[in-house]
């Protein structure tokens, strides 16, 4: 076992030992196993708060790409974190009553024992879903390919979802569907100088359904932290990609609880920031995608925390910004 999937199991062991007060408020399960090379590797997920799955739910996921492992270091220790306020801390145990977090910390786990994107299979999961992009060159290789898995950004075969995504699609659906109001945050790491803070299309860059809400939740973010350090923009406002499991599951939602609301997010964490400082970096396939210097990690860990916590507290008070349409 590798130390990240090493750091979930005891994160499932801090669950069901340690905190004897929270062990009703936390469910943890294996969404599927999947085995490469004789070795078994689980697909861990955790349920908290409200068994309602019609309150408001936050969704956590990192890992979709092996190499990005800074992803999924933020999500554990937020996790960690969020465990252990919840023994002491009885206002936020109350406030779990009505609402809820589900989380999948590491969705690749082959990809990331191999030090890879892709998983497996050689399949980008991030491209691997059947919505087709809007016409580009066929040249941006980058936007998704079905050339076969010797290239990165490798699509898969056409109309097969990976068992990876497939467990990712099935717990969305039966976890966040229900939900009258839904957001997730996808951890990813990638090269540039900023962290882009995406909200849908991946597919196009005809305006997002959700807009008007987005904006809101954008304007309370800005507003309360006004010197916050994200790029917020449409994904396809930096490129369009085939794909992409969120513009998927995004428009599954739309077909099956058209009544709800389900804005998912990615975090792109801008690697140049740690290159720039530590440039040696650029020779480490780890080091592109991933802060290596600790301190500079313990900074990458903090400063998402802001955001991370900021979510939580949006889908604590959806009232004061998910206003319907007619209201506004
Ligand atoms: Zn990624």
């Amino acid at each position: 076992m590798f130390k990240e999937l090493q750091e979930v199991a005891k994160l499932i062991q801090q669950v069901e030992q340690c905190l004897p007060d929270c062990q009703d408020l936390v469910r943890t399960e294996v969404l599927t196993t999947i085995t490469y090379q004789n070795e078994s590797f689980p697909i861990h997920a955790f349920v908290i708060g409200s068994e309602d799955k019609t309150a408001p739910t936050l969704g956590l996921f990192a890992g979709v790409h092996g190499l990005e492992r800074v992803g999924t270091h933020v999500l554990l220790g937020f996790l960690k974190s969020f465990f252990t306020q919840c023994q002491w801390d009885t206002s936020l145990r109350e406030s779990l009553k009505n609402f809820r977090i589900v989380s999948i910390p590491i969705i690749n786990p082959v990809g990331m024992k191999l030090l890879r994107r892709s998983n497996g299979n050689g399949v980008d999961l991030m491209r691997n879903s059947p919505v087709e992009a809007d016409k580009g060159p066929w040249y941006k290789m980058y936007r998704g390919h079905r050339y076969g898995p010797k290239y990165p950004w490798y699509r898969g075969v056409a109309g097969q979802l990976e068992a990876e995504n497939y467990a990712v699609s099935e717990f969305v659906k039966r976890e966040m569907f229900p939900a009258k109001i839904s957001m997730g945050l996808d951890f990813h790491s990638g090269f540039g100088l900023k962290d882009r803070l995406w909200f849908p299309y991946a597919k196009s860059s005809e305006p997002f359904m959700f807009r008007d809400i987005v904006d809101r939740a954008v304007d309370l973010y800005e507003n309360t932290h006004p010197h916050h350090i994200y790029k917020i923009e449409q994904q396809s406002d930096s490129y369009t990609t085939h794909g992409d499991l969120w513009d998927y599951l995004f428009f599954e939602s739309r077909k099956s609880h058209p009544e709800n609301i389900f804005i998912p997010w990615t975090l792109e964490m801008g690697s140049w920031s740690w290159l720039k400082k530590n440039p040696i970096q650029l020779f480490s396939k780890q080091g592109f995608f991933n802060p290596v210097v600790e301190h500079r990690f313990q900074r990458t860990m903090r400063r998402h925390y802001i955001l991370i916590e900021f979510i939580t507290r949006l889908m604590q008070n959806t009232d004061a910004w998910v206003i319907k349409k007619e209201e506004a």
